[in-house]
């Protein structure tokens, strides 16, 4: 075998930190297999092990072919056709003793590495028919390496080793599955800031990096890794030079982000004494006991679809619910938990399969839309709310709010709930506040208007980006046009903000120290951000001046591009905290 050279790939950073140690490589559905070095000795038996695996998914998929032509018909049963072709592809066979004598580990391993390197050529194709054949490839695959293992058992690798994750991409729910005890970080082929994978590697505390050009070609299960997240690197086999560096950066960084949080209990407030209300995003159950850690003035935004759509098939009963929310409440009393109400469709969870299939699922069946048309699930969510408010202090907002009409119709289901939670006797904060999110151009423009019928906006700048500027958050053809700077998304928010009432900043947006300077300087009166920022964020605050934020926020407002109002605010940042930029 050629010995490893260090090879360094270049990411976009979407959670920082560093991380080290094994690679593990997977693919959706189809995790690698253990990998294990085998001996010269050992040649001849892989190959009858393979060989054997081979005939056995042959004959699988021509009983199955069979079947299927009785039931369905030639066109469906040519499926297994092409399955049974691809199988014994020469190109593959040829790439396969390639790799195996190159390589020397067992055959499971070298065949899923090889199948992997297909199959990511194949998503690159232009012909979407051959792009589809992806999940026949997959198909495959999976049924070889489970004909390869003894007692079809144990192809995984363990879970239970540390390891750092490589994917094409991850599921808001892969991501949420993910056990946190042994990955150590996360990277994948495709993905941007804003996307889910981003924000729950963020919340989890994991480093991760996405947008890595032909990852999956360039990876393999086992081999040693560093995974940079500050500047966006993954190096691969690195060097012992390398580690050494790496491993002193890790210890300093961890240092200071310590002393950041020791200051938990100093007030968010600037050095000319402006109070911003800093507040925790929060999904997932096991985030609660960091919420205090954090020193966060309770939940800016609970995604409830987290907890909702957990999987299970059916939603959480009204009482279930009460529980989960009412727990949340009273471990941040006496701070304000902001519960969000179901936020499914676009790329989030779905609640159900669209049918039809929606063409464009961002503009379609999505966050209040699906609530409203679902008055039953929505009432049992809200009334849970409500009795959950008894206990401590509670608010309730709804996502992709698009203007007046929407919000009447929820003040009225609001109402209705609260006559029938009086009626069943039971307790509930009469004052509860209640916001929307401005996430959609529409809202933003109406906000004025929408003050007559909330208490307060949270400004959800992920969303509102991506509707303001028509670019899809999650499609990396279009990503690197995502930019919260973008003065038309700047002029939006100072739009709302003028509007008068309390205003939240809650998208990732929020959590990023260059703007920071901005955000205070437009007049948001929170900021709400992953427990895992907070205490930078608390930092950033503490050593701003408030006027000349918003004396750099006028000039801000008047600049016409992305590119100038992020350096605006930087050079500010810069100034103010530039310890943080290390
Ligand atoms: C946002 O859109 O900015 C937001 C906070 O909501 P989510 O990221 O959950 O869509
Ligand atoms: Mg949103």
């Amino acid at each position: 075998m050629t010995p490893d050279v260090e090879i360094r790939l270049k990411g976009l950073p979407v959670s920082p930190g560093i991380s080290m140690g094994m690679l593990r490589v997977e693919a959706r559905g189809c995790p690698a297999p253990q990998l294990r070095s085998i001996t010269p000795e050992e040649i001849p038996h892989e190959w009858d092990r393979f060989e054997a695996a081979l005939q056995r998914t042959e004959e699988e998929l021509n009983s199955l072919r069979d079947r299927i032509q009785k039931i369905s018909g030639d066109m469906e049963a040519a499926i297994f056709d092409a399955q049974v072709l691809f199988l014994r592809d020469s190109m593959v066979m040829k790439s396969l003793h390639k790799e195996f004598d190159r390589r020397m580990q067992n055959m499971e391993a070298v065949y899923y590495a090889v199948v992997q390197n297909f199959m990511e050529a194949m998503r690159h194709v232009d012909d979407p028919y051959l792009r589809s054949r992806v999940t026949d490839m997959e198909d495959v695959l999976q049924r070889v390496l489970r004909n390869m293992a003894p007692a079809r058992t144990a192809t995984l690798a363990a879970d239970t080793q540390s390891h750092l994750l490589a994917a094409y991409d991850l599921t808001p729910s892969d991501t949420a599955d993910l056990d946190t005890s042994c990955v150590l970080g996360l990277v994948t082929e495709v993905g941007s800031a804003v996307s889910h994978t981003a924000i729950l590697a963020r919340s989890l505390g994991l480093p991760a990096l996405v947008d890595i050009p032909q990852l999956m070609l360039k990876v393999t299960t086992g081999q040693q890794v560093v995974l940079d997240g500050y500047t966006g690197v993954l190096i691969l086999n690195p060097t012992e030079e390398t580690t050494r560096y790496y491993r002193q950066l890790q210890a300093e960084k961890a240092k200071a982000y310590q002393a950041l949080v020791e200051m938990r209990d100093l007030p968010s407030e600037t050095r000319d004494g402006h109070r911003i209300r800093l507040a925790a995003n929060v999904q997932f159950r096991h985030e609660f006991d960091a919420i205090a850690r954090s020193g966060a003035e309770g939940v800016g935004l609970y995604r409830t679809e987290f907890f909702l759509l957990d999987g299970s098939s059916n939603l959480p009963d009204e009482d279930a619910q009460y529980r989960h929310y009412r727990e949340l409440v009273e471990r941040c009393a006496p701070h304000e938990v902001v519960f969000r109400t179901l936020d499914s469709g676009g790329d989030k969870l779905p609640f159900e399969q669209a049918d039809p299939k929606e063409d464009n699922p961002f503009l379609g069946w999505r966050g209040i839309r699906v609530s409203l048309s679902r008055p039953d699930i929505f009432k049992q969510q809200l009334r849970a709310i409500m009795r959950a408010s008894a206990h401590g202090r509670a608010a309730v907002m709804f996502p992709m709010v698009s203007g007046v009409t929407e919000v009447k119709e929820i003040r009225a289901i609001i109402d209705e709930c609260r006559d029938e939670l009086r009626a069943r006797g039971e307790a509930f904060d009469e004052h509860m506040r209640i916001g929307v999110m401005i996430e959609v151009p529409s809202a933003a423009m109406m906000a004025n208007v929408l003050t007559q019928y909330v208490d307060f906006f949270s400004i959800g700048t992920n969303d509102l980006t991506q509707y303001t500027i028509a670019v899809d958050r999650v499609n990396f053809r279009v990503a690197h046009m995502f930019r919260p700077t973008h003065p038309g998304v700047v002029r939006l928010i100072r739009h709302t903000i003028e509007a008068g009432i309390p205003t939240a900043i809650c998208g990732e947006m929020g959590g990023d120290i260059t703007l920071v300077p901005l955000l205070v300087g437009l007049g948001a009166s929170e900021i709400s951000v992953g427990t895992h920022l907070l205490p930078l964020i608390r930092f950033a605050i503490r050593h701003l001046d408030y006027g000349e934020c918003r004396q750099m926020a006028e000039q801000a407002l008047q600049a016409s591009d992305s590119k100038t109002i992020r350096a605006l605010s930087k050079a500010v940042a810069i100034k103010s905290y530039p310890n943080l930029f290390d």
